[in-house]
């Protein structure tokens, strides 16, 4: 590639905080909520202009894990996000059974409920500011370039979080990574939808309904719904799919391109169900996500490879920062090592969310939202406890983190109760064989 070479600058300094949390999707946000309630002074960098990343800006929001009135995997912010927004009556709960639960959210319920809880923890927030690089001193991440409408400026922190969700300050400071693929898509809704219909249509004629299926996803690599919209009267369906793959979510050109595509597609889809599909005769594209998405950019390589067979025993770990389930299976969860966080060859950064290190098997249930949140809960509180003692985050007293972590409702199993842990029986035959079919549901 041909190059220029630019001319020395000196930039200004826009914010210097304690703690730096650069995105502010679940992952980002759970980091900056929690440090900022533990009292550190937080700047929340993100470059759209709401918080919760793909859950609400790509609208994603089937969270699995919760049952109506709470969870029985996820508690701290994990469970207070969902709760708020139950509150307001914006979830929906379908096929909630023993071993597989999950909620419906409101995006921008969800969207409303971050913001408050930032503003309340006292979270200083930059919106519509992209970060460009790290600013590494002395051999260690002491901040972000951004870019903005206001121009080019320094965010300087003494610790640093990668909400990013395609651990971009991990690669901008010379940090591991491996790179993963599963395509880009972008979700979309549409409306004037006969949801009764429809459901009588797949009941009654499934062949009619598998062939219609394929056809979808062959010529525009798209697929049937499976829920309405939740709080919609019904009437919105909500596309949530496995777009093209082969383009690579950190390439500009790749985004663009599948920008383009995923649009064309979208557009084809519309035409298909209107034509064909029993109950969407009238339907209308309501909005498409503002985010595009991808279910796997960069996962670091961390201090632990979270792997199928800890998931599969259930693991515990003496570093738990926290749980997470596999996908809808409640039954089978996993302890989070505060390892898989920690990024190789990198200081003064910790990374939380999507590219954690963990197996490209176990990646399919901790990218989710829920375990991000855990993730970022578990980073902001040990960059603050790093901050407070001036020791780089992978000597953070591990009681330490635990303990304020349990206290503000996270489940550490090295803190649980012990009839919690007698509880603990090994899952069924069922739900394993589950695990080992698991469907691309999201
Ligand atoms: C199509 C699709 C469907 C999915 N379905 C589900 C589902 O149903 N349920 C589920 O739980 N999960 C689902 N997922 C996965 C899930 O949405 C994500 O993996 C999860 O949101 C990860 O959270 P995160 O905070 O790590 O990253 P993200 O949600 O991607 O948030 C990262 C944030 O950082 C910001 N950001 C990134 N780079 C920069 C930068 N350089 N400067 C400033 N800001 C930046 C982004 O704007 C974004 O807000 C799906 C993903 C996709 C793509």
């Amino acid at each position: 590639m041909n190059t220029v070479l630019e001319a020395a600058r000196e930039t200004p300094v826009l914010r210097e905080a304690d703690i730096l949390v650069v995105g502010g999707g679940p992952a980002g946000f759970s980091a900056a909520v929690a440090a900022a309630r533990l009292g550190a002074k937080v700047t929340l960098l993100e470059r759209y202009n709401h918080l919760g990343g793909l859950a609400t800006g790509g609208l994603v929001f089937w969270l699995p894990g919760y049952c109506p009135g709470g969870s029985r995997v996820y508690g701290g912010i994990a469970l207070e996000w969902v709760q708020r927004v139950e509150r307001d009556g914006g979830t929906s709960y379908r096929d909630i059974t023993e071993t597989k639960q999950g909620a419906m959210a409101d995006p921008e319920l969800l969207k409303q409920h971050a913001l408050e809880m930032a503003l309340e923890a006292g979270v200083d927030l930059i919106f519509h500011a992209w970060a460009a690089s790290a600013i590494i001193r002395d051999g260690r991440v002491q901040g972000a370039i951004i870019e903005s409408k206001s121009g080019r400026h320094a965010l300087l922190a003494q610790m640093v979080v990668d909400g990013t969700g395609d651990a971009d300050l991990v690669a901008w400071s010379n940090g591991e990574f491996v790179t993963g693929s599963k395509g880009l898509s972008l979700p979309y809704r549409l409306g004037g939808v006969n949801f009764d219909r429809y459901q009588a249509f797949r009941s009654d004629q499934p062949e009619l309904f598998a062939t219609l299926a394929r056809e979808l996803k062959e010529r525009w690599e798209n697929r049937m719904p499976v829920w309405p919209n939740p709080r919609c009267h019904n009437d919105l369906a909500w596309m949530n799919y496995w777009g093209p793959i082969g383009y690579n979510a950190v390439s500009v050109d790749d985004l663009t391109r599948a920008e383009i595509e995923l649009r064309k597609n979208i557009f084809g889809s519309l035409r298909f169900f209107r034509e064909k599909v029993p109950g969407f005769e009238g339907c209308f594209l309501v909005d498409t996500a503002c985010q595009i998405g991808t279910r796997d950019s960069r996962r670091i390589v961390g201090g632990y490879t979270l792997t199928m067979k800890d998931m599969r025993s259930r693991a515990t770990f003496n570093d738990t920062i926290g749980r997470m389930c596999d996908n809808t299976l409640v039954e089978i969860t996993c302890d989070i090592p505060y390892r898989c966080l920690v990024p190789r060859g990198v200081e003064g950064l910790l990374v939380a969310g999507r590219p954690i290190d963990v197996d490209p098997q176990v990646h399919e249930a901790s990218r989710l939202v829920p375990p991000s949140l855990v993730t970022g809960q578990a980073v902001g509180t040990a960059a603050w406890l790093a901050v407070k003692e001036s020791i780089p985050p992978r000597a953070v007293d591990l009681a330490v983190l635990q303990r304020t972590l349990h206290e503000a409702g996270v489940y550490i199993s090295t803190l649980a109760a012990p009839e919690d842990r007698a509880k603990k029986e090994p899952p069924s035959s069922a739900t394993l064989a589950e695990l080992a079919t698991r469907e691309d549901s999201d």
